[in-house]
């Protein structure tokens, strides 16, 4: 599929009609929470809608919608009913729908979306373990999860079978990371590893703590944002002997945020982990700067430290999500200054081809010379940042005319240019204004 046909699968996905937007005909009720086994999450899970019949059971109107059953046989489908729960109106313009419940446009295949993007099989020397970065690498430990995100960037993994790492894999596993010292960090990934017993899920963290050289655990999981009932007491107890354990989450939206999402981070916040979490850009769900502003702000009051915003991968169904790299770039623009750097996160693109992960800012540096480099902050004030004196630029450190512009400032005449308003200004500390003659009172430094 090239890119003009790939737009027009976009616009119209299949030859059905389109569906509405929302779903409003024929609203289900929320299921009911009122069951007794509802904090169970063997329950949560045993109760998943996994089925095309059991999707439109829920939302009636999906029925009959043959690219919607088409896309189910291709990709998993798994919601929990507490995930479901968190729909406030069926449609695809609500998130929480929207990142479970499939869409036709999961058929579009353009040519430069490829199953596996990242390269992964290739960086495998033992099946499940992924080492890409020298002193950290990554294991597949389950190709299960409690809810199948529709933008997945592991859709060639997650839920084609829902199977863990043998006791033979993770020997082998083992051996490799003993054999390779230079391996400090191991990420338990998946699939999701809270999806394993408790017991499984201890025998891998046991085997990793064994090798010497692994100094840190980390685990990668989405069970507190749609099965917040796994983070039991039991599972608790049991992480807590592995330290140092991190834990990084997943949380998308801040209709996520809830009592028992909360109460999930609290526990694991407890045992003394320490949380973060990875978002991934969503067209339709979070692209935009106040909705992350608002997800920041609620992580960071459940003890949930914002660590990366990823750029979606280039991962077969799910052109439909993606956005241009200009929305992070804009999203990451509003977020400083606005917000404590504790509350806001890397915007990284996994580079196709294995690349690894590369952090994208918009542009604080807005000139160099050899003794200055301008910058600017988020309000658009200027400076000078006087390099240190070294004898090759000494002589050049006092430029003897007058200067203006950037160039001042890069040549260090000007200490800095501000704009008309700022916010130091309104909170009363300090004022500039153009021709200040302390905008220059440092100049020659
Ligand atoms: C993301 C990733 C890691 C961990 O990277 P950090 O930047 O340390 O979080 C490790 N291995 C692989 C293959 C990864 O994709
Ligand atoms: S929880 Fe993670 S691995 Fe599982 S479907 Fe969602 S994004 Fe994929």
């Amino acid at each position: 599929m090239d890119r003009q046909e790939a737009a027009a699968s976009i616009q119209s996905p299949a030859d059905e009609p389109p569906l509405p937007s929302a779903l409003t005909s024929e609203t289900p009720p929320a299921p009911v929470r009122a069951n007794a086994r509802w904090d169970d999450w063997r329950w949560q899970i045993r109760n998943r809608i996994r089925s095309f019949a059991q999707l439109t059971e829920q939302f009636p109107p999906l029925r009959g919608h043959r690219a919607i059953e088409k896309v189910v046989e291709r990709y998993p489908l798994a919601i929990t009913p507490y995930y479901a729960s968190l729909i406030r109106v069926p449609g695809y313009q609500d998130p929480i729908f929207r990142m479970s419940v499939p869409q036709a446009q999961e058929l579009c295949d353009p040519s430069f979306l490829t199953p596996d993007p990242l390269e992964e099989e290739a960086d495998m020397p033992v099946p499940g373990l992924v080492h890409r970065y020298r002193d950290r690498a990554l294991l597949i430990s389950t190709t299960m999860c409690a809810m199948y995100c529709r933008h997945c960037t592991r859709k060639r993994v997650a839920g084609t079978r829902e199977t863990s790492l043998s006791v033979a894999r993770l020997r082998e596993v083992a051996q490799y990371l003993a054999a390779h010292p230079e391996i400090t960090d191991v990420v338990v990934s998946g699939g999701d590893p809270l999806t394993m017993s408790t017991s499984l899920l201890e025998r891998i963290l046991a085997a990793l703590r064994a090798v010497p050289s692994v100094q840190i655990i980390r685990l990668g999981t989405r069970a507190p944002v749609v099965l917040p009932q796994r983070i039991t007491e039991e599972l608790t107890r049991m992480l807590r002997k592995y330290h140092p354990l991190w834990i990084n989450t997943h949380f998308n939206h801040p209709q996520e945020v809830t009592a028992e999402s909360a109460a999930a981070c609290t526990r694991l916040a407890d045992a003394g982990i320490p949380l973060g979490n990875q978002s991934v850009l969503l067209r339709g769900v979070n692209d935009s700067p106040l909705i992350m502003e608002e997800l920041c702000r609620a992580l960071v009051r459940m003890r949930v430290r914002p660590y990366y915003l990823f750029q979606c991968d280039l991962v077969r169904g799910i052109e439909h999500f993606r956005t241009p790299l200009s929305r992070g770039i804009e999203i990451m623009e509003y977020l400083r200054g606005r917000l404590s750097g504790l509350a806001i996160p890397q915007f990284v693109v996994d580079a196709p081809h294995g690349g690894g992960k590369i952090p994208l800012l918009p542009n604080y540096i807005v000139s160099s010379s050899p003794t200055h480099t301008v910058l600017r902050n988020y309000e658009g004030l200027l400076v000078n940042y006087p390099e240190p004196i070294v004898p090759e630029t000494a002589r050049r450190a006092f430029p003897k005319r007058a200067a203006t512009g950037v160039w001042g400032l890069a040549s260090g005449r000007l200490s800095a240019i501000a704009p008309a308003v700022t916010v130091r200004q309104r909170n009363g500390h300090r004022e500039y204004s153009p021709g200040d003659p302390r905008q220059t009172e440092f100049a020659g430094f």
